[in-house]
């Protein structure tokens, strides 16, 4: 087996940020939380623990499936003290939450746990002394082939069938969004994985759940009804494989050579999009160096504005602005 493992996640981040990449990947920095972040973690972790153990259960009736999620809910939520501002805040996403998990292992999620192969796993191929790894949440069988999905309580940061190119526009700078581009490598890798593992059939499928994106108040009850939405990625990343595949094998061998100048990846658009909410910035030298000269280049200005009878002072290339 190849000693070089690199994961989607650090492929993401590397998308992101090679800079970001190093703070979480090669030398884990805490950032700075909020709250709303650590709500929405929890959330997200334990509508994905609750869900496989109820797929994970072996009953008949989607009722049970259900009951045994709920009791894995139950577990995670009281274990948790999470920073709330109010009971009724907290109420209402534990129902939320509850009924997403109802609404899918009773309709779509029970028919998937019938055909399930595995759950919370990894899948993984080899190309070029590389492994790559992706974890997924589960795999089920289905007619003529395979899927992989990983659950999310919504869709935000999943590609979007923008373009035909959303790879080459993602490139030239004409648009930047690494998460979502983020989200066809990682398409890729579990492709590729099931393949890998269950033989090369076509309909190797890798797909995101979302369970919480659409959520309405049935008018005049208390009732929460939400639409289960599937985001099949295989056919986008089968639009523009090579050029999935070769960006793959590009940010892979540039973590292994350990590339972690965001000035030697797209770093126009990183300072444009990225660093404004970035959670590293106190630890960040290309962050600090842009501030000071920010900082210099405001007091270039209103020097320069007090002696107006001088003439216009020179200002600083862009590169210098960085
Ligand atoms: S502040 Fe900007 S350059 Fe620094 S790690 Fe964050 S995104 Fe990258």
């Amino acid at each position: 087996m190849a000693e070089n493992v690199v994961t989607a996640d650090e492929i993401t981040a590397h998308l992101q940020c090679p800079r970001q990449y190093e703070f979480e990947h090669e030398r884990p920095v805490s950032p700075p939380r909020t709250s709303d972040e650590d709500i929405a973690d929890h959330r997200r972790e334990t509508l994905r623990q609750s869900i496989i153990a109820g797929l994970r259960k072996d009953v008949e009736s989607s009722d049970d499936r259900v009951y045994a999620a709920f009791d894995r809910f139950d577990q995670l939520w009281r274990s948790s003290r999470l920073p709330y501002l109010t009971d009724e805040q907290a109420q209402y996403d534990e129902a939320v939450v509850k009924r997403a998990i109802e609404q899918y292992l009773s309709n779509s999620g029970h028919e998937h746990a019938e055909n399930l192969l595995a759950t919370d796993t990894t899948l993984g191929y080899e190309r070029d002394d590389i492994r790559y790894e992706t974890t997924v949440d589960a795999i089920f069988e289905q007619e003529n082939g395979y899927l992989a999905v990983r659950y999310v309580p919504d869709l935000n940061g999943v590609v979007k069938p923008w373009s035909d190119n959303n790879v080459q526009d993602f490139r030239n700078g004409r648009e930047f969004y690494p998460h979502q581009i983020g989200t066809l490598a990682r398409t890729a890798i579990a492709v590729r994985g099931l393949m890998d593992e269950y033989g090369l059939d076509p309909n190797c499928k890798f797909a995101y759940i979302s369970l919480l994106d659409d959520s309405q108040s049935v008018y005049g009850s208390d009732e929460i009804h939400f639409e289960v939405e599937y985001r099949n990625l295989t056919v986008d990343y089968l639009d523009e494989k090579k050029e999935v595949n070769d960006l793959v094998a590009n940010r892979a061998r540039a973590i292994l050579d350990g590339e972690t100048d965001p000035k030697a990846w797209q770093f126009d658009e990183i300072t444009d999009n990225s660093c404004s909410h970035c959670p590293y910035q106190n630890a960040c030298p290309e962050y600090f160096e842009s501030e000071l000269a920010f900082t210099d280049r405001s007091q270039f200005q209103s020097e320069s504005d007090e002696s107006s009878d001088q003439p216009p002072a020179r200002q600083p290339p862009a590169e210098e602005n960085r």
